[in-house]
Order: structure tokens, then sequence, then C-alpha cells
């Protein structure tokens, strides 16, 4: 039976054998000594009814980057290319993954977990905003309830069989985008900047921050890298000349793609028409998935 779902129905994760049901997975504000301290934070099991291959974390030092963006263009890339592809929004307090691609319909539920949206192009997708009464509901939770949120979207949405599971991931280096590097079995992941950020520390703090934790990093994506000129197509670097290879190059990484600023992907990212997007931008990805294994169907 297929039914509506709604946050609060959805039940807590199976912790792998916390004793307490209202397990936090905070271990510093609990004195229980239960399986889960052991080793730190366990990872969060996949549901049952579903296989995910290779899962791709996308990061930033901050909001407001382009993440979803490159979110969504690796996915948009990936599924044409032949890859099965979903993209878990886990960016719980903006999401932005749904309004992108048109998505406004509450998620449903069968007896094989929550089912994920799945667009035209079959990118499976699953969000916070599918779930809350109202897309402009604000999540106004302490950062282990977000974090045990994106655990759930792992165990308990049926993501099917896919090759490629993308996670736009909270942004930072803090609490919460930690917990959900430590709990889902991430591969790899890409880290996005706009060109301010990358003189600064950010790139290199999340660079730091996966190798801590023994997450390879597959590449960097400069997004809002320059505009094009719409007269005479020159390519205008609005913050100096593109530092972006050197910081890849300092941090021993690759340098997967420069986005420009593109008037025509964010309107149709507003109008929630990113799926219809003709253009070429992320197919860096491509090399990506096959470095990881993956070929396409
Ligand atoms: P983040 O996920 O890092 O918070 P978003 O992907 O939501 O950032 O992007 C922030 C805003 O910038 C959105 O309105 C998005 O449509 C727009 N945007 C992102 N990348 C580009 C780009 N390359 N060209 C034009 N607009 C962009």
């Amino acid at each position: 039976m297929i039914k509506e779902m709604n946050y609060p129905m959805m039940h807590q994760v199976d912790n792998g054998g916390a004793p307490d049901e209202n397990c936090t997975h905070d271990c510093s504000s609990c004195g229980v000594d239960c399986p889960s301290r052991e080793g730190g934070i366990q990872k969060a099991k996949l549901n049952e009814h579903s296989s995910v291959k290779k899962v791709i974390g996308v990061v930033s030092g901050k909001g407001g980057v382009g993440k979803s963006m490159v979110t969504a263009l690796s996915a948009l890339a990936a599924t044409r290319n032949g890859f099965r592809t979903g993209v878990m929004d886990a960016d719980i307090t903006g999401p932005s993954i749904p309004k992108m691609f048109g998505v406004h319909s509450k998620a449903m539920g069968s007896e094989f977990g929550i089912l994920p949206e799945v667009t035209p192009t079959e990118i499976s997708l699953m969000s916070i905003n599918l779930l809350t009464e109202n897309e402009t509901d604000p999540v106004i939770w302490r950062g282990p309830v977000i974090a045990g949120v994106v655990e759930q979207f792992w165990t308990d949405v049926c993501w099917g069989d896919l090759d490629v599971l993308f996670i736009d991931m909270p942004p930072g280096t803090g609490d919460v985008p930690l917990t959900v590097f430590q709990s889902l079995p991430i591969d790899g992941i890409i880290v996005v900047t706009s060109p301010q950020d990358l003189v600064s520390m950010i790139v290199a703090k999340a660079v730091n921050m996966a190798r801590m934790m023994n997450i390879p990093v597959l590449g960097l994506v400069e997004n809002m890298s320059y505009i094009k000129c719409p007269d005479c197509g020159r390519k205008i670097e609005m913050f100096g000349p593109s530092q972006a290879e050197a910081v890849a190059v300092a941090n021993g990484i690759k340098l997967l793609e420069q986005l420009p600023i593109d008037p025509v992907l964010s309107q149709e990212a507003d109008m929630g028409k990113i799926e219809f997007n003709q253009g070429t931008q992320m197919e860096s990805i491509l090399e990506v998935l096959e470095d990881l294994g993956l070929k396409a169907e």
C-alpha cells in the first residue's frame, strides 16, 4: 500500500543496537554505554530493498556557492549518460533540490520504505521538502536531529537500484556535515567553491576534513568562475585571474570544471526546469564515475 509521508510519521533509524529508541546519536551529551559509542558513530544501514553502487558527497565551505547546482548538473550528466542516478538533499536547513527539479509533491510511503520522487529523466530524489507539511516550513532542529534525518534518508528511503547517489551535503565543516560524513558510506567528495573562497582557507578545510576521515576527494569545481560577454563571447573573470588550478594543485586534487555564471542556469533552477538544460556542464563527472569503476548500462 502506498501512502503519503510526513516527517513525524517516519520511524527512528535502526541504529545498529543502541538501547534507546530516542537515541540522538550525540554521544557527547549521553552517558549510555551502547554499541554506537564503540569506535564513534556507526554507519547507517542502507534500506534493505535498495542497492547503491557509489555515493558521492558534494560539499562546500559555506552556503550559496552553487553546491546544489553542481549536484543537480552532475546528476543530469550521469543520468543522460546511462547511469541510474539518485540525489539525496542532505542540506536540511536550506533544501533547494526539489525546487530546481520542479518537484512539489509529497513523498509517498510503501511497505519497502519511503519512495523517492522520480523525475522525467529518471533521477530519484529525496529531500526534507518532500516530507514537511508546507515547502516553506522552516527546519529549526538541532544538529543531532538533522543528522538523524539524513541517516533516515539512507535507511528508510527505498532508493531501488542505483549506480550513483549524489548527496547535496550540509554546507561547511561543522557538526552536521561531520556526522553525515561519519554515518554514511561516502565513496568520495566533490568540493564546490566560488572564486572568492579559493583565496581563503575554505577549500583546504573541506579537503582536510575529508582526508581526516579517509574519504577521497574526487575533485574541485569552481562555480561562478567567470561570465561570458553576450555580445562578443569573451570570458570575463570578475574576480581577477582564476586561482582554481593553483589551489587544486596545492591541495593535491583534480580541477574538474570551472562553471561560468550563466543566467539561463539560474532561470531554469528558479523555474524548476533545470532538468531540461541542454548544456554539457559537469560532464567531467563521467570520468569520476569511470575512475570509481562504474559503467553505464
Ligand atoms: P548552495 O547549494 O551552495 O547553497 P545553490 O546551488 O543553491 O547554492 O546556488 C545559489 C544560487 O545561485 C541559486 O539561485 C542558483 O540558481 C544560483 N547559481 C548557482 N550556480 C550558478 C551558475 N553557475 N550560474 C548562475 N546561477 C547560479
